[in-house]
């Protein structure tokens, strides 16, 4: 089967069955919590942030305005305490903030009210995660994510605009497989006449490497990266060069409402995903919760307000009522701006038109 223009979608619908889940207005239940544990990063990703906006001029987030460890589990266990099962900790890039695996080590100690333990999981740049790899792992961080969006040093710096090597990022990965990360996944977002060339070469070395390499739509967060509809190359598109080399089959999700589609090399080469933020919105099945590097829920990646739950957490509220903010917060949830967006011919602005959409390396990818 190899027909792409046939295939369906598999459906994405979130049976809802757990009693007593906290849903929103479209019935989502909140199972996913982002962390952006600094808004800073060691690369200018042109798509993320471009030097123009994010250069020596720009002011990042003086430290005692970013939640300290204590303060992030104590939002996190309220979170848990209503249905958050994954927590993921990005940022900015994740493993600049000192003594991350500390902080995982205290993440991985809570366990959901069913008395599982809460999965902790990193999306990093990979530039330090070769000297970090193993303290991460053995401080009980279940998975990585890492983003790379070429193989060739040039094509990395075009997107990057950084000269760091590839090399670099691609020990990173090695040393997760040593540390004991057995599903490492590669992410790579694809922007159209920039490393779109590196499609085929990015498959190739991902093969038979035990790594799930994905392909992320580049899509229209924050204000500064200058978005266009013709710079995204879709996952149909992506789909259909790599299935004309080496041809796929669609695999069931692993879990219901996962956001990346996943395909199979029909040789058993493994598997690849494609993240169709852009053409297949996927905002109907969203449980995630983002809570950025100073404290605000944010229940979009393409929100332009966050609920403070800095202030009443340093005003001294206890986890009782902080877990009533934020359900309350989850409950009155609207928010669908990918699938608004597919409905409208211009890039939206969620709340206020012509409001400013939040920074993606402040809310956390
Ligand atoms: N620094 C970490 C990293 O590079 O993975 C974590 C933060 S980064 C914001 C998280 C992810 O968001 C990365 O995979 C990045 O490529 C992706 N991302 C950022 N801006 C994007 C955009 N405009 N479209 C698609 N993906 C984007």
């Amino acid at each position: 089967m190899n027909d792409l223009t046939k295939i369906i979608p598999v459906a994405k619908t979130l049976p809802n069955t757990l009693p007593n889940t906290l849903t929103d207005t479209l019935q989502r239940p909140l199972h996913d919590l982002r962390i952006s544990v600094t808004d800073r990063c060691n690369l200018r990703c042109t798509y993320c942030m471009p030097r123009e906006f994010f250069d020596t001029h720009h002011v990042f987030l003086p430290r005692a305005e970013l939640l300290s460890f204590e303060e992030i589990v104590r939002l996190a266990r309220s979170f848990v305490a209503l249905g958050v099962q994954k927590i993921r900790l990005t940022g900015g890039e994740p493993l600049l903030r000192r003594n991350l695996a500390q902080l995982v080590g205290m993440l991985a100690k809570l366990n959901t009210p069913a008395g599982k333990p809460v999965e902790v999981t990193l999306t990093t740049n990979g530039v330090l995660l070769a000297r970090q790899a193993q303290s991460l792992r053995d401080a009980g961080l279940s998975r990585i994510s890492v983003s790379l969006d070429g193989l060739s040093d040039e094509t990395f710096r075009r997107m990057s605009d950084s000269d760091v090597p590839v090399n670099t990022v691609l020990d990173g990965i090695a040393a997760a497989q040593r540390a004991g990360f057995t599903q490492v996944k590669v992410n790579m977002v694809v922007k159209r006449g920039v490393n779109d060339h590196e499609i085929l070469a990015m498959a190739d070395h991902f093969r038979n490497s035990g790594v799930v390499l994905r392909f992320i739509e580049y899509m229209d967060v924050g204000s500064t990266n200058g978005w266009r509809m013709d710079e995204v190359v879709t996952a149909q598109q992506i789909l259909e060069q790599i299935s004309a080399r080496y041809p796929l089959r669609q695999a069931e999700p692993n879990y219901s409402g996962e956001v990346a589609e996943r395909w199979r090399y029909e040789d058993g080469g493994g598997e690849i995903g494609v993240i169709a933020s852009i053409t297949r919105a996927f905002c109907q099945d969203c449980t995630r919760a983002r809570l950025s590097t100073d404290g605000k829920l944010y229940t979009c990646l393409f929100a332009t307000r966050g609920l403070d739950l800095r202030t009443p957490l340093r005003e001294g509220a206890d986890d009782g009522a902080l877990t009533a903010l934020i359900a309350e917060r989850w409950q009155r949830r609207t928010d669908r701006y990918s699938q608004l967006r597919s409905a409208a011919t211009e890039p939206l602005s969620e709340a206020t038109p012509g409001a400013k959409k939040i920074e993606m390396s402040y809310i956390g990818g």
